[in-house]
């Protein structure tokens, strides 16, 4: 397998407003022909850095990919920097030259002695057109390894990689090809679902296995490699089956849906209705499920009842039950499901009322504890959790597990 490098190059870069995607895009695609990326830099417009970073790259790595650093400006050295490291000279392309000149000045701006540096290409290195902006990208080879220069912004780099990297890249990676399968589950922790797979995940090194936490359950990214995209498929697919048959209704989807997508398209095939009654979540569950394109076929609506008296004023929650049972406690949530369910008309009506702190806990109500209700035509339920984590943590985990209840008792 080729290795790759990326090196994201600018100063703007090591500071907190910018951050360095350019990386992960080329990633994805450096990964898709089956080229691993073993490692990246972020560098400043600093010369020694620059130099230093480039010269250990050449040593280790097949492929180097640099993003940045080819404008006009004094700080744009990319170019300078790895013409010295390479040996080659810089030399005026006069096409090139031409083009900008062209660029510039239909534009009715004036040619600058900046704007020709642009024009400045390493001796023997293919230049690469750039119809979004000024800065050609540069391509090169040395000692069998390949250098690619191109321009910092997305929507200059990325069309520019796609035309004049990507094919020889296909050529290069020997067919090598990659398949992926990403499976979501919910309502089951990170370390109880591995305990679970990891003797069957363990007994293959191709597809490799990597679980992520996320804030909406956990992931498990599955990747395959073979010489074929549908041999890459088939592996990847053999092993996949292998994990959903043993975690069962944990897994929600295993083509990346995302569980309201899930929940969506299930309810509008069972045509049912579905509306919320928030506190702790304040319309979380909403946003998520209204996210998806579509939403309005099947999701009635949603009342963020935060104090007490919008509970009782909005939902019909009796101001004596919050008083004797408190506002966090598994009566209430059912009388906020049941009310939300019987004022919208939904098939389904959710609840969550809890406490998500950081103050406010007590030894009996502790800061993570939510109580979610479901009502629907037959009855109404709750069910008590204490969640760990920070607040946005405790409301995420919050809105998960309501939508992963509904799904499990209505939608498997
Ligand atoms: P230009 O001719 O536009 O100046 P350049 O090659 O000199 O191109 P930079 O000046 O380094 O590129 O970056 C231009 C802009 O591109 C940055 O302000 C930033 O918005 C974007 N950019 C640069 N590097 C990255 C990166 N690694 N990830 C995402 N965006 C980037
Ligand atoms: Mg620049």
């Amino acid at each position: 397998m080729l290795n790759a490098e990326i090196l994201a190059i600018g100063s703007e870069l090591l500071t907190p407003h910018r951050t360095d995607t350019n990386s992960l895009w080329l990633t994805e695609r450096l990964n898709s022909v089956g080229i691993a990326v073993k490692l990246k830099t972020v560098v400043g417009d600093d010369e020694a850095r620059m130099e230093e970073s480039l010269r250990d790259a050449l040593r280790r790595s097949d492929i180097i990919i640099s993003t940045g650093g080819l404008g006009p400006t004094e700080d744009d050295i990319t170019r300078k920097v790895f013409a010295r490291v390479t040996g080659c000279t810089l030399t005026m392309d006069y096409d090139v030259l031409a083009e900008i000149r062209q660029r510039i000045t239909s534009r009715g701006y004036e040619m600058t002695p900046n704007n020709e540096r642009q024009a400045l290409i390493p001796r023997g290195a293919m230049v690469l057109p750039n119809p979004n902006g000024t800065a050609p990208g540069i391509r090169m080879e040395q000692d069998g390894k390949l250098i690619v220069l191109l321009p910092g912004p997305p929507r200059e780099n990325q069309p520019m990689f796609d035309d004049y990297v990507m094919p020889l890249l296909e050529k290069r990676s020997r067919g090598i090809r990659i398949a992926t399968r990403v499976l979501k589950a919910a309502g089951i922790g990170e370390s109880q679902l591995d305990d679970k797979i990891a003797p069957i995940y363990k007994q293959y090194s191709n597809p490799t296995t990597t679980i992520l936490f996320t804030e909406a359950g956990v992931e498990i990214h599955l990747t395959a490699t073979a010489e074929s995209t549908a041999r890459a498929e088939e592996l990847v697919e053999e092993l996949a089956d292998l994990l959903e048959e043993k975690l069962e209704n944990y897994v929600y989807s295993t083509r990346g849906e995302s569980l309201e997508e899930v929940i969506g398209q299930r309810l509008l095939l069972r045509r049912y209705t579905i509306a919320t009654a928030e506190s702790c979540t304040g319309g979380l569950i909403a946003q998520r499920i209204t996210e998806v394109p579509g939403a309005s076929e099947y999701f009635v609506g949603s009342v963020v009842s935060y104090t007490n008296e919008m509970k009782t004023r909005l939902l019909g929650v009796e101001a004596e039950l919050i008083e004797e049972h408190g506002a966090v406690s598994g009566i209430v949530a059912e009388a906020m499901a049941q009310g939300i369910k019987e004022r919208t008309g939904a098939t389904i009506g959710v609840s969550v009322t809890g406490l998500a702190g950081p103050g406010g806990g007590t030894d009996a109500v502790p800061v993570g504890t939510v109580y979610i209700g479901l009502a629907d035509d037959v009855g109404v339920s709750n069910k008590r959790l204490v969640l760990p984590g920070d607040r946005y943590l405790i409301r995420w985990r919050a809105s998960t597990i309501a939508l992963e209840m509904v799904r499990r008792r209505y939608l498997l």
